[in-house]
């Protein structure tokens, strides 16, 4: 008789509770800043169900399949992963993501490029309230037009940074740390 042929393990299904906790945390993207794709997201274990990882939230992260196999080539560390989920958790519980990817958009903007409209500001309305973005008022045409011009801030960009960079250190500083600028001697590293 043939002997059974060991079946690979199969990995259990991520419950459908778990799994939308963790995509809408992550604002159904990569998790991975540079990256934020929307299109099939895997759940990646940050910690291996091996190291006793399970299929819990807190150790889940959605990576799109590039970044998910980057990941296995070692191409992104193992520490940008627990930074990016940290960031993902102190975002959502503080802002929403689409904020943070307003966030991302202002930084990708050269100064001033931004002119919205009142209801305009209101879209950005947490970023400023949380100091990341600023608003300035333009001059308008004789009062006819109202316009603003929005930036992401010098505590943005630091965050935004701290982010892409994947070091937890530089994350927590940049949001939870005094207001860059204005220690360290004026300068902003
Ligand atoms: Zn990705």
């Amino acid at each position: 008789m043939k002997a059974a042929k060991a079946l690979p393990v199969e990995r259990k299904k991520v419950p459908l509770r778990i799994k939308t906790e963790v995509l809408t945390e992550a604002g159904y993207r990569c998790a991975v800043p540079s990256c934020r794709t929307l299109l099939l997201l895997d759940l990646h274990h940050m910690y291996q169900v091996s190291e006793g990882g399970g299929d819990t939230a807190e150790n889940l992260i959605p990576l799109c399949p590039n970044d998910h196999a980057r990941y296995h080539r070692g191409e992104i560390p193992k520490e940008a992963i627990f930074a990016y989920k940290s960031i993902l958790v102190a975002i959502s519980r503080a802002f929403d993501l689409e904020s943070m990817d307003r966030l991302l958009f202002l930084e990708t903007l050269s100064k001033d490029f931004l002119k919205i409209s009142g209801d305009g500001v209101l879209i950005f309305g947490r970023l400023i309230a949380a100091g990341l973005a600023d608003v300035k008022l333009k001059a308008n045409n004789n009062d006819l037009i109202v316009t603003y011009t929005v930036n992401i801030s010098q505590k943005g960009r630091l965050l935004v940074d701290a982010w892409r960079s994947g070091d937890h250190a530089e994350i927590t500083r940049a949001v939870s740390g005094p207001i860059p600028g204005l220690n360290d001697a004026g300068r902003v590293s």
